[in-house]
């Protein structure tokens, strides 16, 4: 493949072949990849994606994994993977900017430590800020909307721009950039002077009662409706548990479907399928995923 040998030639990071879905998701599924590409750094990640653009290959984004659902089928492209990108924060006065590739929940952390306030309510999101901005990821009646005030990003003509928060367009788990091609860089957040490692741990010992952070996931597959929680549609529906091939519901949040036991992409997808038709026959109501699918 032409794009491997542009990315050795100009040393723009790392390639791997061979790789799996599976290894890159923290569901654990999904099937082969033709070429995986860590970048090292910005510069070298705006080279590949031009190169990538320009000759219209196939591409897909991924940080950590913790919210995209990829079909077992072999991946006939590039999967640009951030999580190896080096990361860091600066503040300065109230205005924090963040990398795009820092860990959100050790985020949450690290600012705890310095008593820098709040975007505590990353605390327990295992994704990285680029993956939160994209779908202005959110908990305990916070999201990453309410405190950011502009985005960096890369666009695919290979140009750095920077955008307000206005024009984000966030909504509920959307953002302006789930219809853009673009790998967000960077966000710059208001922040406060706030003391919040103690609410850090309080909501990590109620997440580890009330998740199965024990087992593999994705997080919350269905979107919340206005009038109920979508947890409260599947315990309606008495599938709480309920298991179709290695995928089952969770016992513990009945939102998390878990991969139980090496389960397939096609099963977790069944299970999906099987909650929202009878959700929609019994009750009513439309079921929407909040997942990334690929
Ligand atoms: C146990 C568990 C608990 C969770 N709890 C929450 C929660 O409380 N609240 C919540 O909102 N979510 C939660 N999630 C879901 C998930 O962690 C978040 O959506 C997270 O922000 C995704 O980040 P990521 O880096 O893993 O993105 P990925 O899953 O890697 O990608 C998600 C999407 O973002 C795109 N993307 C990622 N990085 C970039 C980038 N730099 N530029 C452009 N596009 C990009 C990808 O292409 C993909 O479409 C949870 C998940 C798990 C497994």
């Amino acid at each position: 493949m032409k794009f491997v040998d542009f990315v050795r030639e100009n040393q723009l990071g790392d390639v791997v072949f061979h790789q799996k879905f599976k290894e890159l998701t923290t569901i654990g599924c999904g099937g082969e990849i033709r070429v995986c590409y860590y970048p090292k750094d910005v510069e070298s990640l705006k080279k590949a994606f031009v190169y990538l653009i320009k000759n219209e290959l196939r591409y897909f984004v991924i940080g950590n994994g913790s919210n995209v659902l990829a079909q077992d089928d072999f991946y006939d492209g590039v999967v640009i993977v951030l999580k190896k990108m080096p990361y860091d924060y600066t503040l300065e006065g109230n205005i924090l900017s963040v990398s795009a590739f820092y860990p959100t929940s050790k985020l949450a952390y690290d600012l705890a430590k310095e008593e820098i306030g709040d975007l505590s309510f990353l605390g327990g999101i295992p994704g990285l800020m680029g993956g939160a901005v994209y779908n202005n990821s959110g908990a305990y009646q916070e999201d990453i909307s309410r405190h950011l005030t502009e985005v960096t990003y890369l666009s695919s003509s290979g140009t750095i721009e920077t955008i307000s928060q206005k024009d984000c367009h966030f909504g509920y788990r959307r953002s302006v950039f789930h219809g853009l091609n673009a790998i967000i860089l960077s966000a710059k957040f208001q922040v406060c002077h706030k003391s919040t490692l103690d609410l850090l741990e309080q909501r990590k010992k109620k997440r580890m009662l009330t998740q199965p952070l024990e087992s593999k996931s994705m997080g919350s597959v269905f979107k919340n409706n206005a009038l109920i929680s979508a947890w409260k549609v599947v315990d309606a529906l008495g599938l709480r548990g309920f298991e179709i091939g290695g995928a089952a519901v969770s016992c513990k949040h009945s939102n998390f479907i878990i991969n139980l036991n090496d389960a397939t992409s096609s099963e977790i997808e069944t299970l999906i399928d099987l909650i929202q038709k009878r959700a929609e026959l019994e009750f009513g109501i439309r079921l929407v995923c909040e997942i990334t699918r690929v």
